[in-house]
């Protein structure tokens, strides 16, 4: 199937960085968020990333206003109903997700398709709210989305072949990698990312080792770019959480039970970066 006109859904972190790259990638797209000032923010986001593609010699100044000039914005999904691809990067929330997408599948085309960017929520599940299931796949982008690679494509049970190979062509356009996952809990990313991060707070916890020591030894010993800590106040201590119940409902498992000192600092407030204070302070 062709695409040439893509909806995003929510203007916030994702949203934006989706509606960037696929406008940068010569798409109109159309983005949505619920109120002005969120999609001013959104706008405002994209113009600046596009004026540090420029900075860096990576994007002419005509490129990055002709991008630009494909993103119109919209409080209202009925404006989205011609788009053949809508992608939703809402808040994690699985009712908030569900009444969005029971809107656009009673307003889109039959052969639209329908992508959502959670982090963790069931693709299968969300695709069933539908009555698309097989147009329905996982696109999940990582922050920040203009200058992260991966594309993890996750497909629900229903997920046709048709659906994801065009949605694999499409990745690749953007410039992106795609990587084909099936809707198991946490996907990929998160399956490996989170118990690795827990174990980094249980470490903490039993006072294996400081906080700084920890980040040293993964950055050090294991090359990753920033310490696990650290990555864990950039992600976000209640993000973290969720995903880590959301692995230990799913699988089950208690190799997946969240460290007592994560659920303490969220129940504290110190969210990590966005809160000025997690692991560290800001
Ligand atoms: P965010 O809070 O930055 O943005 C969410 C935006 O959605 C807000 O602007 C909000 O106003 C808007 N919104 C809420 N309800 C809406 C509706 N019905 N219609 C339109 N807009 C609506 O959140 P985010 O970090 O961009 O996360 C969005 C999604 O992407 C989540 O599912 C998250 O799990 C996933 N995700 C996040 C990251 C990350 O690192 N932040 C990475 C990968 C995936």
């Amino acid at each position: 199937m062709n695409i040439g006109k893509v909806g995003v859904v929510g203007a916030g972190t994702m949203g934006n960085g989706i509606a960037q790259v696929f406008a940068s990638s010569g798409f109109d797209v159309v983005m949505r968020d619920v109120g002005h000032p969120q999609l001013d923010r959104g706008l405002g986001s994209i113009q600046k990333s596009l004026g540090k593609f420029v900075e860096k010699g990576k994007l002419s100044l005509e490129d990055s206003e002709t991008a630009l000039g494909r993103i119109t914005t919209t409080t209202s999904l009925s404006d989205m109903k011609d788009c053949d691809l809508v992608v939703e990067a809402i808040f994690e929330n699985f009712d908030a997700k569900a009444a969005a997408f029971r809107e656009l599948d009673a307003l889109l085309r039959p052969e639209a398709i329908l992508a959502s960017n959670t982090s963790s929520i069931d693709i299968t599940r969300l695709a069933a709210i539908t009555g698309r299931a097989d147009r329905f796949i996982g696109m999940h982008f990582f922050n920040p989305v203009p200058l992260m690679s991966l594309v993890e494509i996750i497909r629900g049970l229903a997920t046709s072949d048709q659906t994801y190979s065009t949605i694999r062509d499409l990745a690749v356009k953007l410039g992106k990698t795609p990587v084909e996952v099936k809707d198991y809990p946490g996907f990929v990313s998160n399956r490996v990312l989170m118990p690795m991060i827990n174990e980094a707070v249980f470490a903490l916890f039993e006072g294996v080792a400081s906080k700084e020591d920890i980040d040293t030894v993964m950055k050090l010993g294991m090359n990753h770019p920033m310490g696990p800590l650290t990555l864990a106040d950039f992600i976000g201590l209640d993000v973290c959480l969720d995903i880590l119940y959301v692995l230990y409902d799913g699988f089950k498992d208690p190799k997946y039970r969240p460290c007592p000192l994560l659920v303490k600092m969220v129940q504290a407030g110190k969210l990590g970066r966005k809160s000025g204070e997690g692991f560290y302070k800001y």
